[in-house]
């Protein structure tokens, strides 16, 4: 059986963007002052497949997208920060790196703060789950921007680039990842694992590696906002649970992330919006080309 997380990649974290919500939305029982919900994107360079994306953060291409009505209901409900220098190109620009450099995008989900980035990266595969990608398309314009999804952010040819995370093979996890019992081997070495994380959306895929200077890595997108919800098991506000897509599934796997959590075998579990991970995290640079 293919040991998993073999070959450890590199792997840093990238802040693109944020935008703020008030603490209580993320947190059952916080402050209504407003929080910086980082928009945070992994980097990774795996030693064969080369440099891989974990989603994109946000774009220019949101304000575009979020121009006319009812589109602009989105940008006017979640003001975003994007400084020039935050621009994804132009961090990986300073890291010597290319949007041609970018092999393939693994998306964790399609809300606009996570796939704004995508048309900047032309010659890039992605890798999505099919439930999510098909799900989003059905809703009618409306629909859509209830589902947070932007039509216009994804590239024309998408479907033709894209591989679908259902279709690999299922490579059982360590058992210091319990209750996570496996995930679906993205390159066929079983160096990246999808994991099924559902509630938020459909079909929410994080990601589980091996990262040489942080140990075991799990990726978990928006499955928690913020690490503090699960080393205290506090959810999100139930007025946040109206905009997910499954509330039952989404205390499922929160529940599950908060007992993994709790592991002492735990990975790292980086949320996609958590400041303290940021904190803590961001800035360092293993992935450089010169
Ligand atoms: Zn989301």
């Amino acid at each position: 059986m293919t040991a998993p997380f073999l070959p450890p990649v590199k792997f840093d974290l990238l802040k693109v963007g944020h935008c703020q919500h008030p603490e209580c939305i993320a947190l059952r029982g916080g402050g209504r002052r407003a929080i910086d919900f980082p928009a945070l994107v992994g980097l990774i360079e795996h030693p064969r497949h080369g440099l891989i994306l974990y989603d994109t953060g946000y774009s220019r291409h949101f304000n575009e997208a979020t121009r006319r009505f009812p589109e602009c209901l989105y940008r006017i409900i979640t003001p975003v920060s994007l400084p020039p220098e935050e621009e994804l190109l132009a961090q990986l620009e300073a890291r010597g790196i290319r949007a041609d450099d970018i092999g393939i995008v693994i998306i964790s989900h399609f809300h606009a703060d996570h796939i704004a980035g995508l048309r900047d990266f032309p010659r890039s595969r992605f890798i999505a789950t099919r439930k999510e990608r098909s799900l989003r398309e059905k809703a009618g314009r409306l629909g859509r921007l209830q589902r947070a999804y932007l039509r216009d952010l994804l590239p024309a040819d998408f479907d033709s680039r894209v591989c679908h995370a259902e279709d690999q093979p299922a490579v059982p996890l360590p058992t210091g990842w319990r209750p996570f019992e496996s995930g679906r081997d993205l390159l066929g070495d079983a160096s990246l694992l999808g994991l099924d994380l559902p509630g938020h959306t459909a079909s929410q895929l994080g990601l589980a590696f091996h990262a040489g200077h942080l140990g075991e890595v799990f990726l978990v997108g928006d499955a928690c906002w913020k690490i503090e919800g699960l080393d205290q098991d506090r959810r999100p506000s139930r007025i946040a649970y109206r905009l997910f897509d499954d509330s039952t599934d989404y205390d499922d796997t929160f529940g599950r992330l908060v007992q993994l959590q709790a592991a002492a075998t735990a990975p790292r579990i980086i949320p996609s919006h958590c400041a303290q991970t940021w904190d803590q995290l961001g800035g360092t640079t293993h992935v450089l080309r010169e």
